[in-house]
């Protein structure tokens, strides 16, 4: 087994196949952009739309939210309960933080399953806000609940349906405010008050914004993926509103022979059609099925017969084969998370640049979504923050596993911002840090 990886040979006709697959030219991504402004447009306006374009109620902060408040942060694989202590100007406390996961074998529990239903799964979360808290507490309580919600008002969401592979029954078209409320009385928890339901976009927008300045956009790119954005002028209110689009359904994306098989394949087939091209639930997944055809055309060898199972950790199989150094790290990576033995270098090299394709195909499409964000506004007058001399970039906030750790994956997604947009840093992304536990604290704060 060599120690450093070979060179591809050029014109190589397996990446030359993977590269017609998933390579996105610069007028793909442009047309990717206007399609997906054209999309905000429709949605708003109440026409048929794969951007559901979902009002949160909510505005910016001002910076001047403080005090105690409660935050649960329930989206992923774990529940989070953050007791927070907001000081104002930006500056916050964590006081206490808690993840609870929501899965466990070992406990004999799966409260995300279509074996579990709505009330074991809120009487899981309204304990886990009695260790946080006394009986006799008073607070208000903020709860990022990450799949797409009908919101009514800044408490009350009804879930549209799950994503992310979720299924608990009873959970869809209920109040999921309601749902809590129940479990956290059956918990004898009558003081702890939820006054805001929110998207964990629209947290990430509003964290940013608490401790850095203005943001437009929020944005997750992890086990899902989702933007918000602030819409200067909401037709509902007439005033500034944070608007969750649910991008991850967006579906004017052209399809790979893979995609279509892993929607085949997946919990709800034809939905989150972006998500499933481009989150971390789902990356994995691809990679497999872009393997196991390598291997059936003869383009990449196993040793000995396999038989591909689950790719164990997500994304993560992707991450650890841009970070491999060599080609036995790039074996012992196939080996630990796809249970396959492969050792010939040119296998392995094809199998890393097609990990390759998938990440940049992922950073390109989400930035060509932001493209669109920004072209939609601009299409609306609402070039905002200029001055007579001077004009401020527009600023998307980005929380999430994918974003923050894929190797590459965030100066890929600026450069691809740069090529979509007239002048390099015409928007620039920021990382975020805990945009749906901070997000929530912020919320509940505005509300007396
Ligand atoms: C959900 C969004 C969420 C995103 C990131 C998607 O599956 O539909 O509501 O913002 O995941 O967590």
């Amino acid at each position: 087994m060599p120690s450093t990886f070979i060179d591809l040979p050029v014109n190589d006709p397996a990446v030359e196949a993977l590269r017609a697959d998933f390579e996105l030219p610069r007028a793909t991504l442009s047309a990717i952009a206007d399609d997906f402004a054209e999309a905000m447009r429709d949605g708003l306006a109440g026409r048929p739309s794969s951007l559901r374009m979902l009002p949160s109620f909510l505005g910016p902060p001002t910076g001047a939210e403080h005090g105690a408040v409660l935050a649960i942060d329930f989206g992923g694989t774990n529940v989070r309960v953050l007791l927070v202590t907001l000081r104002g100007r930006g500056s916050e406390l964590i006081v206490q933080q808690q993840a609870y996961p929501l899965v466990d074998a070992a406990a004999g529990y799966d409260h995300i399953s279509a074996a579990a239903d709505a009330t074991t799964l809120f009487d899981f979360i309204a304990a886990k806000v009695a260790v946080a808290t006394r009986p006799a507490s008073a607070l208000r309580l903020g709860l990022t609940f990450s799949f797409p919600c009908e919101q009514h008002a800044r408490d009350r969401a009804t879930l549209i349906r799950w994503t992310k592979e979720f299924a608990t029954r009873g959970v869809e078209g209920q109040d999921v405010g309601e749902l809590l409320r129940a479990a956290l009385q059956r918990a004898g928890l009558p003081g702890i008050r939820p006054v805001v339901i929110l998207n964990d976009t629209v947290g990430t927008l509003l964290s940013a914004s608490y401790q850095h300045a203005h943001v437009d956009m929020g944005a997750i790119c992890g086990t899902g993926h989702n933007t918000c954005f602030l819409e200067p002028l909401h037709p509902l209110t007439g005033k500034p509103m944070l608007v969750n689009l649910e991008s991850g359904n967006f579906d004017v994306v052209q399809a790979t022979r893979f995609d279509t098989q892993l929607d085949a394949s997946s919990e709800q087939p034809g939905t989150q059609r972006l998500e499933k091209r481009v989150a971390g639930k789902y990356l994995g997944e691809l990679l497999k099925l872009v393997v196991l055809d390598l291997q059936q055309c003869g383009a990449v060898r196993f040793v000995g017969t396999a038989v591909l199972g689950r790719v164990r950790g997500e994304a993560q199989i992707i991450s650890d084969l841009l970070a491999a150094d060599s080609a036995g790290a790039a074996a012992s990576v196939l080996r630990g998370r796809l249970g396959v033995q492969v050792d010939d270098p040119l296998s392995l090299l094809r199998i890393r640049t097609a990990a390759q394709l998938l990440a940049d195909r992922s950073a390109g499409l989400v930035a060509a979504t932001f493209v669109g964000v920004a072209r939609y506004l601009a299409s609306r007058g609402h070039s905002s923050r200029e001055n007579s001399s001077q004009r401020t970039p527009r600023v998307v906030a980005i929380d999430g596993s994918i974003y923050a750790k894929l190797p590459g994956y965030a100066s890929q997604l600026q450069r691809t911002l740069d090529l979509l947009t007239p002048a390099p840093g015409a928007i620039v992304a920021l990382r975020a840090t805990d945009g749906s536990g901070i997000g929530a604290a912020v919320a509940a704060a505005t509300i007396t």
